[in-house]
């Protein structure tokens, strides 16, 4: 059946949701359980949860048992408890049991779909959203949002439909190639929101440090911290890869969104041996004079062997000179390297390589227990749309699911 009407038909309600991503399909799922709801669910590309089917390289890291309103960071940090309360990641689990995904959790935390591909994620939601009263309508880019009536047209460039109730939940600017986009926040700016600053977190850091080609594709654990003008702003342990342009892996997207947000001097000090102080290890290498090994040998059995040698050659030794004849100090340059190595940085990585948008519309405009507009009745938002970004780890897809849902349900009920 078409509701392609730009006017209200019959008694049931017509929700609308712009977005058929993680958040809209949740939100269309929970919506269409009121079986005199018609959802109409718009996504722009070709096909639903394309960005879904990419996320946690293939293998989609779909939720974390942990995530709790703590994980999550924004203008208000309380703003996703509800939702998370309403629906958290334990009854998350259960729902999509009951969607039909087997689901494995790691020691971590972390929750990935048995079979090890996102695609099972998408294909069990695809399911679930083949449903009488659920029309897709793929390939259809939302350009404009009226308010009509006591509901909304919702407009592409050929035909406006109408809806009773209407959801947006189009995703933030992160992961470009994948479908993130400005739309959703210009949309919902039309309707008088804010939008707050907008910036790529959980993305790799860009150095010019001469060490970082060198160490390409390397994985060491390690503490970072997030130096700004001689100022600690951000700390994290956890695992760290080295790329062609600088700083990546675990460790360093929990930290990404707090690096070089003003002018100054950004740094990123790295302890590749949190769990041992300095001293412990100038004994250990002090006992490595009495060898025949050379200085490139300092560090082996400690580090990575690239790593230990460029921690060495930044540390000013020449690999030649024996152990044996290294001095206190230049023993102690070492230390100093491998307990802090300072890695200037320059900026993240831009929105196409992000994860997830730090930033987007303000959550005071929005009632947290039910995510509707406080400004236009019958509007909700859901999703990484709205100014909630969450820690690495499964966090934000939580949240899309979590928020999803509520604002699904909530729109749902007449
Ligand atoms: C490479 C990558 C890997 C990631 N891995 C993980 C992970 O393993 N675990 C995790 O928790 N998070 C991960 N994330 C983050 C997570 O994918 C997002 O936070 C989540 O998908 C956000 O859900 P959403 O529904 O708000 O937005 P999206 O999933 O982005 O969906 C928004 C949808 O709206 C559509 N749309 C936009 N504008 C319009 C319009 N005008 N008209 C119609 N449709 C429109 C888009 O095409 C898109 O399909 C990853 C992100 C990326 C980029």
């Amino acid at each position: 059946m078409q509701y392609n009407t730009n006017m209200k038909v019959g008694d049931f309600m017509v929700v609308g949701i712009v977005g058929g991503g993680a958040s809209g399909m949740s939100a269309a799922i929970t919506a269409a359980q009121e079986l005199d709801n018609q959802i109409i669910l718009f996504e722009r590309q070709a096909r639903v949860g394309k960005k879904l089917a990419a996320t946690g390289n293939g293998r989609c890291n779909l939720s974390n048992i942990h995530a709790c309103e703590r994980g999550y960071h924004g203008m208000d940090v309380s703003f996703s408890q509800s939702a998370l309360s309403c629906y958290p990641p334990d009854e998350t689990l259960s729902w999509f049991g009951s969607l039909g995904l087997f689901t494995v959790t790691e020691d971590s935390g972390k929750v990935y779909p048995y079979s090890d591909q996102a695609n099972s994620v998408v294909d069990v939601l695809r399911f679930a959203l083949d449903k009488p009263n659920i029309q897709l309508r793929t390939g259809f880019e939302v350009t404009k949002i009226k308010k009509h009536q006591d509901g909304f047209l919702i407009k592409n460039s050929e035909e406006s439909v109408y809806c009773d109730k209407l959801i947006v939940a189009a995703g933030g600017l992160a992961g470009t190639k994948l479908g993130g986009t400005m739309a959703g926040y210009n949309l919902l700016r039309s309707l008088g929101h804010q939008v707050t600053k907008l910036r790529p977190s959980l993305v790799q850091l860009k150095s010019r440090w001469h060490g970082v080609s060198g160490l390409k594709g390397v994985r060491a654990a390690c503490t970072a911290r997030i130096i700004h003008d001689g100022k600690q702003i951000a700390c994290s342990t956890g695992e760290l890869q080295f790329t062609e342009y600088g700083l990546s892996g675990p460790v360093i997207f929990e930290i990404s969104r707090d690096a070089c947000q003003e002018k100054g001097e950004w740094s990123c000090v790295l302890d590749f041996l949190p769990n041992h102080s300095e001293e412990q290890l100038y004994t250990e290498l002090s006992k490595r004079r009495s060898t025949a090994l050379s200085a490139d040998e300092l560090l082996t059995g400690i580090l990575h062997n690239r790593l230990g040698r460029v921690l060495v050659q930044t540390a000013g030794i020449a690999f030649s000179t024996p152990i044996s004849q290294l001095s206190d100090e230049a023993l102690r340059g070492v230390c100093g390297m491998v307990k802090g190595l300072d890695v200037a940085i320059t900026e993240p990585l831009g929105m196409d390589s992000a994860q997830v948008t730090a930033g987007g519309i303000c959550t005071d405009e929005f009632d947290p227990q039910t995510l509707e507009s406080r400004l236009v009745p019958g509007l909700f938002a859901c999703g990484e749309v709205l100014d909630v970004d969450g820690d690495c780890g499964g966090y934000n897809l939580q949240w899309a699911w979590s928020s999803g849902r509520l604002a699904g349900y909530n729109a749902g009920r007449n």
